[in-house]
C-alpha cells in the first residue's frame, strides 16, 4: 500500500545542513495498522509529512496504493491526496468558526460532483460512526478533548480514505479520552480495512497496532 524506498531528506539553509531522513525503507501492506516511534527530532513528523505528500523527499521513491507518488504533478498530487489519504492531528486542526458537522463536510467541499445533501448525509454517517450525533450543532469549543479528535476522525474518514495518517493522535489527551480515540482507530482499522499510519510517543498505544517502526536519528532502528 505504501512503499518508500531510499527516501532521504536534507534541509539545507545558508549555514545548516540537516539529514533528516536517511535512506528510509518501508513496506506497509494494505491494512496494516503501523506505529512509528522515536526520540523528539528523529525524523517522525518529516516523515509522516513525506507521506502525506505534504513535503517531496530530497531523494527516494514512494509507491502508494500501486501509483509512483514521486512523478505526479502538483495538481495531480493534491487530487491524491483528497481522495486517498485523511489525516489526524495532535491538536485536532478543527476550525473553530465552523459547527461540527461543517468541519466534517470539508474535505468533501474540494471534491466534484458532491451534492450539499449529499455531504450533509455522509457527515452525519461518518459522526455516528465516531458516536458523536448528538454533537453535530456544536462548535469544537464546547466539546473535551476527546470529543474534538473524534470529529476530527469523522472529518478524515468521511472521504473513505484509503491511508490515514495520524500525528500523535493522542497527544493531547488523558489517558481515558486516549484509549477511546485509540479504541475508535482499532475499530476503523479493523471493520473498514483502512491503513493506518501513526506517530506516537505512548508505548501503551504504540502496543496496540501491529507493527512498531523505531526511528533514531533519521534512521529506521528496528
Ligand atoms: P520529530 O518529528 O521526530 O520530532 P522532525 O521530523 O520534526 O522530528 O525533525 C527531524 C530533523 O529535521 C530535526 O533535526 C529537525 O530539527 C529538522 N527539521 C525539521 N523540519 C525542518 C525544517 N523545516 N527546516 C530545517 N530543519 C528541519
Ligand atoms: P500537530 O500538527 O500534530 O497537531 P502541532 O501542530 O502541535 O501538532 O505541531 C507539532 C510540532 O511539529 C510543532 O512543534 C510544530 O512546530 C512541528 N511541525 C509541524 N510541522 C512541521 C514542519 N513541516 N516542519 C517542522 N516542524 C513542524
Amino acid at each position: 500500500m505504501i512503499q518508500l524506498s531510499n527516501i532521504e531528506k536534507v534541509y539545507r539553509t545558508k549555514t545548516i545542513e540537516t539529514i533528516a531522513l536517511n535512506n528510509i525503507n518501508i513496506n506497509i501492506t494494505r491494512g496494516e495498522f503501523v506505529a512509528i516511534m522515536g526520540p523528539s527530532g528523529c525524523g517522525k513528523s518529516t516523515l509522516l509529512n513525506i507521506m502525506g505528500l505534504l513535503d517531496a523527499p530530497t531523494g527516494g521513491s514512494i509507491i502508494m496504493d500501486d501509483q509512483q507518488v514521486t512523478a505526479l504533478s502538483r495538481k495531480k498530487l493534491a487530487l491524491f491526496r483528497n481522495l486517498k489519504l485523511g489525516f489526524i492531528f495532535q491538536s485536532y486542526h478543527l476550525i473553530n468558526d465552523l459547527s461540527v458537522i461543517d468541519n466534517v463536510e470539508l474535505p468533501l467541499l474540494y471534491r466534484k460532483g458532491i451534492s450539499g445533501t449529499e455531504r450533509r448525509k455522509r457527515a452525519l454517517e461518518a459522526l455516528e460512526k465516531v458516536g458523536l450525533s448528538a454533537r453535530t450543532k456544536h462548535y469544537p469549543n464546547q466539546l473535551s478533548g476527546g470529543q474534538r479528535q473524534r470529529v476530527a476522525i469523522a472529518r478524515a474518514i468521511i472521504g473513505n480514505p484509503e491511508i490515514i495518517l495520524a500525528d500523535e493522535p493522542t497527544g493531547n489527551l488523558d489517558s481515558a479520552m486516549g484509549e477511546e480515540v485509540m479504541n475508535l482507530m482499532l475499530q476503523l482499522n479493523k471493520t473498514d480495512g483502512t491503513t493506518i499510519v501513526m506517530v506516537t510517543h505512548d508505548e501503551l498505544m504504540a502496543k496496540k497496532t501491529q507493527r512498531i517502526i523505531h526511528f533514531f536519528d533519521g534512521q529506521q532502528v528496528s
